[in-house]
């Protein structure tokens, strides 16, 4: 018999986050932490770290046509990122609508609405799909960084009591 567990455990799926250069520096770590713990996401990986040019090109790899991509990875490797890993059901797709899109297009509520005001000073990556999240996760971090565990909150947020 499948375990009820067994069964949530099967519905989560996990996103990358990063807090990027100007969060950190504009004291943004724990507003945007209480965006994702509030909803009801669950941390399960987090770091702080300044990823070297090298490694802010791997992570935006998909981008390297674009114009901005060699100001990106500067910008990305210019300063402390907190990397983060957040499960829930839907985290990918919710995550970012916490996040919005270009802080002068996003709605207020938003991270990037609330909290930002240019496209390339937007405090906040979140992966753009499953594959992205997969990707993103395990260049960033290593499995045994990553915590599996039940938080006690998620049977009244998910409604298994
Ligand atoms: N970016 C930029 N100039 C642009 C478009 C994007 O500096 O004209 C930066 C911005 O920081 C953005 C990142 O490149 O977050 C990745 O771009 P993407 O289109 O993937 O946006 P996102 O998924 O972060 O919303």
């Amino acid at each position: 018999m499948i375990q009820d567990q067994e069964v949530l455990a099967a519905e989560m799926e996990r996103t990358f986050i990063a807090i990027k250069p100007d969060g950190v520096q504009r004291g943004l770590i724990s507003e945007i932490i209480t965006r994702f713990e509030r909803k009801g996401f669950k941390l399960v990986g987090i770091k702080i770290m300044v990823p070297s040019n090298g490694f802010a090109q791997k992570h935006y790899h998909g981008l390297k046509e674009r114009p901005f991509f060699n100001g990106l990875c500067n910008f990305l490797s210019s300063g402390p990122v907190v990397a983060m890993v957040w499960e829930g059901e839907g985290v990918i797709r919710y995550g970012r609508k916490l996040i919005g899109t270009d802080p002068q297009k996003s709605e207020p509520g938003t991270i990037r609405g609330d909290l930002a005001v240019v496209l390339g000073r937007n405090v906040i990556h979140g992966s753009d799909g499953p594959e992205t999240a997969k990707d993103e996760i395990s260049l960033w971090f290593k499995p045994e960084e990553l915590v599996s565990y039940t938080n006690n909150a998620e049977k009244w947020i998910y409604g298994q009591n």
